[in-house]
């Protein structure tokens, strides 16, 4: 968390048989397009990244799970009217043993949403099915080039000092705090969602959301409030 976690990469995961899992959960998805939907989330563990801003405890109480043994976790805890799970973390994609549980998900005829960051890529993925849906949310200045094609919709989280003149969108790196554009979509037509980064602080926070609020004026994003945080869930 805030830029303090070990570094991994997919090597290091590439030997096991077991998920990675720091949590899973029945709540509300908070943001992008399936905001306000009952969901599980499955939070795997570890990132290739460390950004400062990184709220999101990843790496404490981590289990070692097998699929059938995350799998049932997830039937247990999902009522039947909830058919959306979120893949979240961490970084999803450090581990290989995500495609699998991917599309066992869809075969269990659930929609599965797909965070990372586009820092890294699993080729086995079910890329091709509808019901899989990747949002991306850059942190570096390049995404895995063979992502790119099958993202479905980009986040970011803007702050009244870190966005561009021309576009709207950040120009920090999260790591270095060195100027760069992080990565923006390649092509025109996919959805942008953006939301207020939350400092811990009334005023900024308030200046971030008067700043979002401009931005998705001006340029067209969508405006994603981070519900599940009102709502005090996970
Ligand atoms: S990529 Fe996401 S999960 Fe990883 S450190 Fe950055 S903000 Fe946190």
């Amino acid at each position: 968390m805030f830029g303090k976690n070990k570094i991994y990469s997919q090597k290091d995961f590439k030997y096991h048989n077991v998920l990675f899992v720091k949590d899973i959960f029945h709540t509300i998805q908070g943001e992008g397009v399936f905001s306000g939907w009952p969901s599980t989330f499955i939070r795997l563990a570890h990132c290739t990244l460390k950004c400062n801003f990184c709220d999101t405890d990843f790496e404490t109480d981590v289990r070692h799970l097998s699929i059938n043994e995350t799998l049932e976790k997830i039937e247990k805890i999902t009522p039947d009217h909830t058919r959306l799970i979120v893949i979240t973390g961490g970084e999803p994609f450090l581990q290989p043993l995500c495609s699998r549980l991917c599309r066992e998900l869809l075969n269990l005829h659930y929609t599965v949403q797909i965070e990372t960051s586009g820092s890294v890529w699993l080729d086995d993925l079910p890329v091709t099915n509808t019901n899989f849906h990747i949002v991306c949310s850059p942190k570096t200045g390049k995404l895995h080039p063979k992502l790119e094609q099958w993202i479905k919709a980009y986040k970011y989280i803007i702050s009244s000092d870190n966005h561009s003149e021309n576009d709207g969108l950040p120009i920090i790196n999260p790591q270095t705090n060195k100027f760069i554009k992080l990565a923006r979509p390649i092509s025109k037509g996919i959805p942008i969602y953006i939301s207020p980064m939350d400092e811990y602080d009334k005023d900024k926070n308030k200046e971030n959301l008067n700043t979002i609020k401009n931005i998705s004026l001006k340029y067209g994003y969508r405006i994603s409030l981070q519900v599940h945080k009102y709502l005090g869930v996970e």
